[in-house]
């Protein structure tokens, strides 16, 4: 956590945050936005490169269709206007990893606007608007470290050049750290159901940017902001927008000005640190690309992309509560990820019975799950396991409490149900009564006056030989 400034919490609740997050993913396209080349991470430096990407002068981009696709999906996802007109503009600036001298981005008419998203935030529901949705190419990778020299030298990966981009602009509806985390959070969780992206912040394929300003509480005019850069993670996000809040109060509250700069995080101190002063958006000289027509997407391939769009988290939660009547914490569990949210569905469908599926989910995998702190992802019993099992409960061959043991034995040997239900040599419930009969015809034997007193109509003695029944040892099986 931060070590915040020396800023007394009464000023501090003067204030309020106001916070905008500029989001990029990277579309899992096979080829990059504007050649041919290959987007696979991983590759050795500089070997998925082509004229092209590499800025020669002279070669022309030519767009993925693949590319405006995702991004189109991803921009219904989040609820944006679709534009049937954008335009590629040109966005100027020098830096060592970008060998044309500028980057091919969309300016003033991008490929979706006026989007929104519900973040649910202290049990209520709040609405970010999301200004837009455009997309653009990555630049390349500037290295300082894992190669020979590279205590005085940088060196440059152009792989990632050329990578398509879809980057999304929040309106500053964001008033917390907390209400930033969600954001992103659901954000993600939209991007992944879609497909459109891995999202994966290790490998750099979802990347967020803060800005963030305060003003006196009740203020309408927005404090001078600044912005901070490639964070990987959002808990850093949060922590870093949590230091940055207090920074900014702490020098308005000793009299000092706000920079608008750029500020890097140092997640190891919890700080952050001005970097450059920030360009102002004329400073890029944006201009419409020569090189690529406007981007028309059309009303029928805008109803192509649409019919892609599946069921989003939020939705699926409340079908999957009210078709399997599951609680919805656990609808918020099973539905993390589409492929889990999918495997639970399909294995509820194959079951016979797909209650019993959901309530082995919640009632037997769920705590088992949680005393071994593993995510479902994790899980050794898999949906097609708790599928099996719940239909062997189901026809009556195993118990629940047969169950319950399998289970056991899955998560201490780490293998699925089915496996362990072989290996156990498929164990039955008994069936057969002649054992349980014969107990009954000693206990008859053994209590005789009981027994007349039955005959004569004292019934609630059944109440006896049930105790007796109870009380020996039981004649269940066991799995070994
Ligand atoms: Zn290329």
């Amino acid at each position: 956590m931060a070590t915040l400034p020396a800023t007394s919490h009464s000023a501090r609740t003067k204030y309020e945050p106001v916070i905008g997050l500029e989001v990029h993913v990277q579309l899992l396209t096979a080829s990059k936005i504007f050649c041919s080349c290959s987007t696979r991470f991983g590759a050795l430096p500089n070997t998925n490169v082509c004229p092209v990407c590499l800025g020669m002068p002279g070669s022309l981009p030519v767009l993925n269709k693949k590319a405006v696709e995702f991004a189109t999906l991803a921009a219904m996802a989040l609820n944006c206007r679709i534009n049937e007109t954008s335009i590629f503009a040109r966005k100027n600036y020098f830096y060592p990893d970008l060998p044309k001298g500028y980057q091919i981005s969309q300016y003033d008419k991008p490929l979706g606007e006026h989007g929104f998203l519900d973040i649910k935030i202290g049990g209520n529901t709040k609405k970010i608007g999301i200004t837009r949705l455009h997309l653009e190419e990555d630049a390349g990778k500037s290295l300082h470290e894992g190669f020979l020299d590279s205590d005085e030298k940088t060196a440059i990966d152009l792989n990632r050049s050329g990578t398509p981009l879809a980057e999304i602009v929040s309106e500053p509806d964001l008033a917390s750290p907390e209400e930033a985390y969600e954001y992103l959070t659901l954000l993600k969780e939209i991007i992944l159901y879609t497909g459109v992206s891995d999202c994966n912040m290790e490998e750099g394929s979802l990347r967020c940017d803060a800005n963030v300003s305060v003003r006196p509480r009740g203020q309408r005019g927005l404090g001078t902001k600044t912005e901070i850069k490639n964070v990987n993670s959002f808990r850093f996000i949060r922590d870093a927008l949590e230091y940055e809040i207090d920074r900014q109060i702490d020098l308005i509250e000793s009299g000092g000005k706000i920079t608008q700069e750029t500020r890097l995080y140092n997640a190891d101190e919890g700080k952050t640190y001005g970097m450059r002063s920030k360009e102002q958006a004329h400073d890029y000289r944006y201009f419409p690309e020569p090189d690529l027509l406007p981007l028309i997407v059309d009303a029928k391939w805008r109803a192509e992309i649409r019919s892609q769009l599946p069921e989003l988290p939020e939705a699926r939660r409340k079908r999957l509560a009210s078709d399997y009547g599951i609680t919805e914490y656990d609808a918020q569990v099973l539905t993390a990820s589409r492929s889990l949210a999918d495997q639970f569905e399909s294995a509820a469908k194959a079951a016979k019975n797909p209650k019993r599926v959901a309530n082995l989910v919640q009632g037997e995998l769920m705590g088992r799950l949680k005393a071994k702190s593993l995510e479902i992802e994790q899980s050794p019993i898999s949906m097609a396991g708790v599928a099996a099992s719940a239909d062997l409960v189901e026809s009556g061959a195993i118990s629940g409490k047969m169950l319950k043991d399998l289970y056991d034995l899955s998560f201490e040997r780490g293998k699925d149900f089915p496996l362990v239900y072989e290996e156990e040599g498929r164990p039955q419930q008994s069936t057969d009564t002649s054992a349980l009969e014969k107990i009954a015809d000693e206990l008859l034997a053994a209590n005789p006056k009981q027994v007349e007193q039955y005959r004569t109509g004292k019934k609630t003695v059944i109440g006896f030989f049930v105790g007796q029944l109870m009380k020996l040892p039981r004649a269940r099986l066991t799995l070994s």
